[in-house]
């Protein structure tokens, strides 16, 4: 081992790439789903990196290279600090439920999907995003590992989120959640 295989670091900014999750960078699952996205999103010049990348299977968004925040969605401006250097990062994709619930009664385009859950996932990487979940959710899975996936439509990608069975922590184990 020589340390000449080491990429310099002197000159840039002393944001630890430690603080984000040591999860391995892998693509995420997808999921097929039938048909079009009920609410296809807008796309616009800034956010579409985001959908490029989950296209790939990645879940990226921004971090702030003045406070290094991770937020979710993806911005240009940081809430924290007010900085405007937000540069892309990946998300790992794993986290853990933060709380959920079921809907019977949906707005007119997500009519013919019901019942369906939504779920509140806190990432390993810090922030916290409401999505889709896939898949059976009940309270039994509160606190327990969830993981993101790419909900596969006709016309392009959503993201989702699934419980990771048979990752369950022990009752009383710590989660991700501990405060940095
Ligand atoms: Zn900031």
């Amino acid at each position: 081992m020589s340390g000449e295989s080491e990429v310099p670091m002197s000159g840039l900014p002393a944001v630890p790439m430690s603080g984000l999750s040591a999860v391995p960078m892998i693509g995420l699952p997808e999921v097929p789903m039938s048909g079009p996205r009920p609410f296809p999103p807008r796309v616009s010049a800034f956010t579409r990196p985001f959908w490029d990348a989950l296209d790939q299977g990645r879940l990226m968004t921004t971090r702030c290279a003045g406070c290094a925040t991770v937020g979710f969605p993806p911005r240009n401006l940081c809430r924290s600090c007010w900085g405007r250097e937000l540069p892309w990062i990946p998300l790992a994709g794993r986290g853990t439920l933060y709380s959920f619930t079921r809907v019977h009664v949906a707005p007119g385009a997500f009519r013919g999907d019901t019942p369906y859950a939504i779920g509140i996932v806190d990432l390993a990487d810090g922030p916290r995003l409401m999505c889709r979940m896939i898949g059976e959710v009940s309270t039994a899975d509160l606190d327990g590992p969830v993981e993101m996936v790419v909900l596969r439509y006709e016309d392009g990608p959503l993201f989702g989120a699934r419980v990771r069975t048979g990752a369950s922590a022990p009752p009383g184990a710590p989660t991700d959640r501990t405060p940095a």
